[in-house]
């Protein structure tokens, strides 16, 4: 039985040699409310995704009295990323290359075991728009009366639905947009500074921007973000295989479909029905306006809506539900061979996402709970490399970086290594008694130093000398090497 690969609704435009166009008018779609298992696990999702994303500026998590409390903070100022007990400081973006690693590879096992799972109940878009459209049938009604709204002429009673449900929308924008700028300052703070109209500049214009974007992505624009704008349909049609589980409508147990009467009479005289009624209620129900029946489709964001619709109409006919479900066409085949459903989760590339995200999980946790709370760099002067003094000593300067991971002021001894005939000083630091250099680096900070050396030996031309700069903790004896290189003329 052919199926047809792409939705042929709007193809309403008027196209030469019966080819479908390339472009069609936008129709608005009006999504009807549906109750099911598939709409129960959109909702409980939505509802924590959405908690977390609001309250979350607002968990305290004490690191002492040098750091923030905020449990996630996105602290530019300091440069700093604080996310419960972890600190991430500048030299550490590579955690972060870390988790885009993880998630990218997450969504990509998503996939291959379930679709489009992620757009369907996860991603951003579908989860405002979701909220947005709860708001559109709380004020406007369902489906049918929301039609009937807009076909409508304009009375009071329209004007005035039109403006309730606009400003809920930008209300709830707002405070999108008003939460995002929490998470990168003291969030009591910025609502106080906020509620008072001290609130810096950019913290109203990342707000005012945020709100035009929640309000016209997931208010206005909806569906056509998932078809048009957003690259990852494309991506995943690439990812998928035989074996991913998909919302399908299953032809081979709708098929021929017939009225829910007509049907009766075909079965009466021995005819074959399909168990489909040709209801549409899985269209009316679905975000995007699509017709499952057609097979499968980019702007199908696998939301499992048109499942709970079907198998509410299954029930109510008295057919077996899971008409539409989570299957494949591998599983129509099988079943037109008279062969059983198979499900194979484990497979190949499932089994190695897995393992990718184990092991860049296991990576990460690692290193960060092995790292170093110290660290020092050694930054060579690059022009000029070397100058010659008066007395033909040959002096290399460089920049010392010393960082100090933990929320205490701590005192380093400092010292050169490898370089045996001449001196060095650090511009500032005098030797103590027993000769040692003493340095201070406050709590979470780093430091800079400049430090001299003077060489008074014959050096080969152009020689490279390797050194190293060492710094001890005077209290704890954690210590820290970074290399460099004495340069001759
Ligand atoms: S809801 Fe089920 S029965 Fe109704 S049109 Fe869709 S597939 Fe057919
Ligand atoms: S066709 Fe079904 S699964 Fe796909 S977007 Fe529409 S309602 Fe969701």
């Amino acid at each position: 039985m052919a199926v047809p690969q792409q939705s042929g609704d709007t193809a309403d435009l008027a196209v030469s040699g019966g080819e479908e166009p390339l472009y069609a008018p936008h129709k608005k779609i009006y999504p009807k409310a549906v109750s099911g298992r598939y709409r129960t696990i959109k909702s409980a999702l939505l509802i924590v995704t959405l908690g977390i994303y609001y309250l979350l500026p607002f968990v305290r998590w004490n690191r002492g009295i040098n750091a923030p409390d905020q449990a996630v903070l996105i602290d530019f100022p300091s440069r700093r990323f604080y996310f419960f007990f972890i600190e991430i400081w500048p030299q550490e973006v590579y955690y972060i290359t870390g988790l885009l690693i993880i998630a990218s590879v997450m969504l990509f096992l998503m996939n291959a075991v379930a679709g489009r799972v992620w757009c369907g109940y996860l991603c951003p878009q579908t989860v405002w728009t979701d909220l947005f459209l709860y708001v559109e049938r709380k004020i406007e009604g369902d489906r049918v009366q929301r039609i009937v709204l807009d076909q409508g002429p304009w009375t009071v009673s329209k004007v005035l639905k039109k403006v309730a449900k606009h400003f809920i929308w930008i209300v709830i924008a707002w405070w999108t947009g008003g939460v995002w700028v929490l998470y990168f300052a003291d969030a009591p703070t910025l609502v106080k500074e906020l509620a008072t109209f001290q609130a810096p500049a950019i913290a109203w214009i990342a707000i005012g921007t945020l709100t035009f974007t929640t309000y016209s992505l997931a208010g206005l624009m909806r569906e056509q973000v998932c078809t048009y704008m957003c690259p990852w349909p494309r991506i995943q049609a690439a990812l998928t295989d035989e074996h991913a589980l998909n919302v399908t409508y299953r032809y081979d147990r709708g098929e021929p479909r017939y009225s829910l009467k007509k049907a009766e009479q075909q079965r009466s005289v021995g005819l074959p029905a399909g168990d489909c009624i040709d209801c549409n209620q899985c269209v009316w129900v679905c975000p995007t306006g699509v017709d499952i029946r057609k097979g499968n489709q980019l702007d199908c964001i696998q939301c499992g809506l048109c499942i709970d619709a079907c198998n509410d109409v299954m029930k109510k006919v008295g057919r077996p539900q899971q008409l539409i479900a989570y299957d494949n066409d591998t599983n129509i085949r099988r079943r037109s061979e008279g062969l059983p459903n198979v499900f194979r989760v484990l497979r190949v590339r499932t089994v190695l996402y897995a393992v990718i995200i184990a092991l860049v999980s296991a990576i990460m946790v690692f290193t960060l709970t092995t790292r170093s709370e110290v660290g020092i760099s050694l930054i060579h002067d690059r022009n000029p490399m070397f100058v010659r003094l008066k007395d033909g000593a040959v002096r290399n300067a460089y920049t010392i970086r010393v960082a100090n991971k933990q929320l205490e002021k701590r005192t380093f001894r400092i010292s050169i290594e490898g370089f045996a005939r001449g001196n060095y000083e650090i511009v500032g630091v005098h030797t103590n008694s027993i000769g040692e250099m003493i340095i201070e680096v406050g709590p979470d900070q780093t430091q800079e130093f400049r430090l001299l050396i003077t060489s008074y030996a014959e050096l080969p031309p152009d020689a490279s000398i390797a050194i190293g700069a060492r710094i001890t903790d005077v209290k704890s004896g954690q210590t820290a090497l970074a290399s460099g290189h004495f340069v001759a003329p």
